[in-house]
């Protein structure tokens, strides 16, 4: 066994109605917090001002799927006339993401309150994109310090909007399995969040006000997220942002379709991780338990019912094979181009 586990640090606090406990939380990080969400999380925003009370500076709700660079630049430039000493970001990850984003040029830390499953509140990694093209950035000042997991904040996320999110952060969870970094610790942590999500995500479905399985679906994503942080990642992350930027696709209903058909991908290359992932998920064949789990929560399971056009695979055939980048099984063209086919057409793995 060879290994290196680096982790920063990271402050969690988990439980129903932690909310509650904002402004003593802020107040450990700075004294001019500037909110961030999303047009449709402003009430949120405005929520979390009224309980910063005069410690609230501005609620900016401009953060935007794939984080547009024109979005970025525009928030460094308020936060930085505003004086802002701290970021508090609540919402999904399109919003931690622009919190990131104005952490890094400012160097200010950020509190985190994710209201889907995407894992980003716990990671130093964030996205934006530019001209078609999504970029990964990385750089630890831009980990929040703390993370608020209020598990009641999810209760009114749309089954639609809950089902992707989470198997977003099954997809950190699987592609830490057979990452080159992965380590018997993440294992662990990657097949209890699959765990954790796949025993959640179909309760969450059924019944989107269970608190239980809301909690279980969000401890799911800390797990997803930290993982994801932990570990590189492999061709699944690579598709999704190849897609994500070059054709505009939402970002966890695109895992979620190409997720079971990227560990088809891989699984004669990782046979370990695909036995965590199977038994996980109570099934005996990884790709077709996700699958299943698509299935069974409703979701969109082609690339076209997404949007993609057929003329686009090419195109992102190109993209992904560009520039070569850690992954199990060699990454060919023909291979991407075949994966990328089943996932437009969205049959079973
Ligand atoms: P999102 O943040 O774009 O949110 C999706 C929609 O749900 C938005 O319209 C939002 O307003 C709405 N929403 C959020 N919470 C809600 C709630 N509780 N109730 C009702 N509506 C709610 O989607 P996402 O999937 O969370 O994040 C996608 C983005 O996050 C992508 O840009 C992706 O690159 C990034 N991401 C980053 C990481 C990382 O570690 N850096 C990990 C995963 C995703």
């Amino acid at each position: 066994m060879r290994f290196i586990h680096e982790t920063l640090p990271s402050r969690v606090v988990f439980r129903a109605g932690a909310l509650d406990d904002l402004a003593p939380e802020t107040a450990r990080l700075g004294s001019r917090a500037f909110i961030v969400s999303t047009p449709g999380q402003k009430a949120l925003g405005e929520h979390c001002a009224g309980l910063l009370g005069s410690s609230a500076i501005a609620v900016h709700d401009k953060a935007m799927m794939h984080t547009p660079a024109d979005c970025v630049r525009a928030a460094v430039t308020r936060a930085t006339q505003l004086d802002a000493d701290c970021l508090v970001a609540i919402g999904g990850g399109s919003t931690i993401g622009l919190a990131k984003a104005i952490a890094f040029e400012r160097r200010l830390p950020i509190l985190a309150i994710p209201t889907t499953y995407s894992g980003s509140e716990v990671t130093p990694i964030w996205g934006y994109t530019d001209n078609g093209i999504k970029h990964v950035a990385r750089d630890a000042h831009t980990q929040p310090r703390t993370v608020i997991y209020d598990p009641v904040l999810t209760l009114k996320l749309p089954p639609k909007v809950s089902g992707p999110s989470g198997v977003n952060a099954i997809a950190h969870c699987v592609e830490a399995l057979y990452a080159e970094a992965a380590n018997p610790l993440v294992s662990q942590m990657a097949e209890e969040g699959i765990r954790a999500l796949g025993h959640s995500l179909p309760v969450v479905i059924e019944n989107p006000s269970d608190l239980h399985a809301r909690s279980e679906a969000l401890y799911g994503a800390w797990l997803g997220g930290c993982v994801l942080a932990a570990v590189g990642m492999a061709l699944h992350h690579k598709l999704c942002h190849v897609l994500g930027g070059a054709f505009n696709l939402p970002h966890a209903e695109t895992h979620t379709v190409v997720l079971p058909h990227a560990a088809a991908y891989n699984a004669s290359a990782a046979p370990e991780a695909m036995t965590r992932i199977a038994r996980a998920l109570g099934d005996r064949d990884a790709p077709r338990a996700l699958f299943n789990l698509n299935e069974s929560i409703g979701a969109t399971l082609s690339l076209r019912d997404l949007g993609m056009p057929e003329d686009g695979i090419e195109h992102a055939v190109a993209l992904a094979t560009k520039s070569p980048f850690y992954n199990p099984a060699p990454v060919t063209a023909d291979g991407v181009r075949r994966l990328l086919r089943n996932a437009w057409e969205g049959g079973a793995p």
